[in-house]
């Protein structure tokens, strides 16, 4: 067998052996390019696939290479220029995945075939903070009043917030409370095209008739409805024979009723005709609940100063708070120890979409003289001023904690100082940010700043 015909053999025994998806995503991409000595040289396309072949199958990839050719005695893992069949294979593969997220055949069995809720999305697995607050409550005195308080609900906010999560959760727990009632989820593209072919078909009566007889239609992500005559007609009528009827309908956009052009005037006010809840960014304490939520469904202990530092820096998305949170525990689990804030700090660099972006001397003074509420001049001067004490020792820190920049250039920036002085300034500040719970907190509010700042340069 020379090593093209070996790989096969073991691509086939170890397909049996995992699951479609393990399989895909960890052993397909790889392959065997050598066998030296006893020393099977297996390729992968990047380090996260090496380390979790290393770590997680080399006795199973062993066991069986050894089956098949009894000279092999370990494996060699090796990152390698993927090949052009290696290509082939990652699109492939990528294709796979794409058609598993968009088959709609394709029965996830966490979706209840009746609501189509997602049992995932539940209120245990929701942190309410003050960016969410409102439409919470509104949800929950919907779950008390169903069709008779607020009718409908129209919940906005930005792109990975919360919306579908708190939609599917008073869905959620309407349906555990009482499996009478009849409840449908649905986002709006498949409405729009479910009524687009009933009109095609000449069912519309089936779909109206269907739709009548539900306690409960959420519909998410309105803003996708289309701007024609005859689909918001038919949406239309189902709306107001629902709301006649007394029964209740949720909604979400990303944005205002007002703001949603494709919307006719008639249906507009529908829309705004109960009650309109927003959701917010959340804040710092409320990303940093969600993280610990998130870190304690999975099991897995992630290091206090971690969490403080996704939560810093990943503001504006709690779907990508959460991609960060992943990212850090898988790399934990692949390298089985602790990981540092640099770590982490490294690993986010890549992940967030944006280049993540480092801060600079402008942005960190300004944010401790803001918080501390003192002058920026104060702050840089020689000032001899015993309130400026504490407030030019945290800048010191943050310097070197956030640009990077050297003692004697810190020393340079705040009125000329001794880097001595900053030395020991850093070192003082470093342990009270170990030990004293008050200027740990001030650290964490002022990171924040710094980076909010940032953003809005
Ligand atoms: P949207 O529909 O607004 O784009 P999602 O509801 O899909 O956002 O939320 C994105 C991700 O963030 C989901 O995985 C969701 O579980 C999570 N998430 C959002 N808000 C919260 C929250 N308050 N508590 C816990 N997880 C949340
Ligand atoms: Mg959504």
């Amino acid at each position: 067998m020379n090593t093209d015909e070996l790989w096969k053999a073991v691509l086939g025994q170890m397909e049996l052996n995992l699951s479609k998806a393990t399989f895909m995503t960890w052993i397909k991409p790889s392959k065997l390019v050598a066998k030296e000595e006893g020393t099977a040289v297996i390729c992968t396309p990047n380090i996260f696939i090496k380390e979790w072949l290393q770590n997680k199958f080399n006795k199973q990839l062993l066991e069986v290479l050894r089956a098949l050719s009894p000279d092999v005695k370990s494996v060699r893992y090796v990152i390698g220029v993927p090949t052009k069949t290696q290509q082939i294979q990652e699109r492939m593969y990528q294709e796979f995945v794409s058609r598993q997220e968009n088959t709609k055949d394709f029965i996830d069995p966490d979706i209840n075939q009746s609501t189509n809720l997602n049992k995932r999305y539940t209120f245990d697995g929701f942190v309410v903070g003050p960016h969410n607050e409102l439409a919470y409550s509104a949800g929950m005195a919907i779950i008390k009043n169903l069709g008779s308080l607020y009718n409908p609900l129209f919940i906005y906010g930005g792109v990975g917030l919360g919306k579908t999560h708190l939609l599917q959760a008073v869905g959620n727990s309407i349906w555990t409370d009482s499996k009478s009632k009849r409840i449908l989820y649905i986002p709006c593209e498949r409405l729009v095209t479910k009524i687009v072919s009933a009109l095609q078909n000449k069912t519309i009566a089936n779909l109206k008739d269907e739709y009548m007889t539900l306690d409960l239609l959420i519909i998410d992500d309105i803003h996708f409805i289309a701007a024609k005559e005859q689909t918001q007609e038919v949406f239309f009528s189902i709306f107001n024979a629902l709301h006649n009827n007394g029964k209740q309908i949720i909604l979400s956009s990303d944005r205002q009723p007002r703001s949603i052009p494709a919307v006719e005037e008639r249906l507009r006010s529908r829309f705004e005709g109960g009650m309109i809840a927003d959701i917010n960014p959340p804040q710092f304490e409320t990303r940093l609940a969600i993280l610990k939520l998130k870190s304690q469904q999975k099991q897995v202990e992630v290091p206090q100063k971690v969490l403080e530092f996704i939560a810093t820096h990943v503001q504006k998305n709690i779907r990508e708070l959460e991609g960060a949170l992943n990212r850090v525990i898988a790399t934990m689990q692949i390298s089985q120890k602790d990981i540092s804030v640099q770590d982490v700090e490294k690993m986010l660099t890549s992940y967030l979409l944006g280049p993540y972006r480092r801060t600079n001397t402008q942005a960190v003074l300004k944010s401790v003289a803001e918080f501390y509420g003192i002058s920026l001049t104060d702050l840089v001067k020689r000032s001899r001023k015993k309130e400026i004490v504490k407030p030019r020792q945290i800048a010191m820190y943050l310097l070197r904690e956030e640009t990077h920049a050297s003692y004697p250039e810190i020393g340079e920036k705040l009125g000329g100082r001794d880097h001595s002085t900053v030395m020991h300034a850093y070192e003082k500040i470093r342990n009270e940010e170990e030990n004293d719970e008050v200027t740990k907190q001030e650290l964490v509010l002022i990171r924040e700043k710094i980076y909010t700042n940032l953003s809005a340069l």
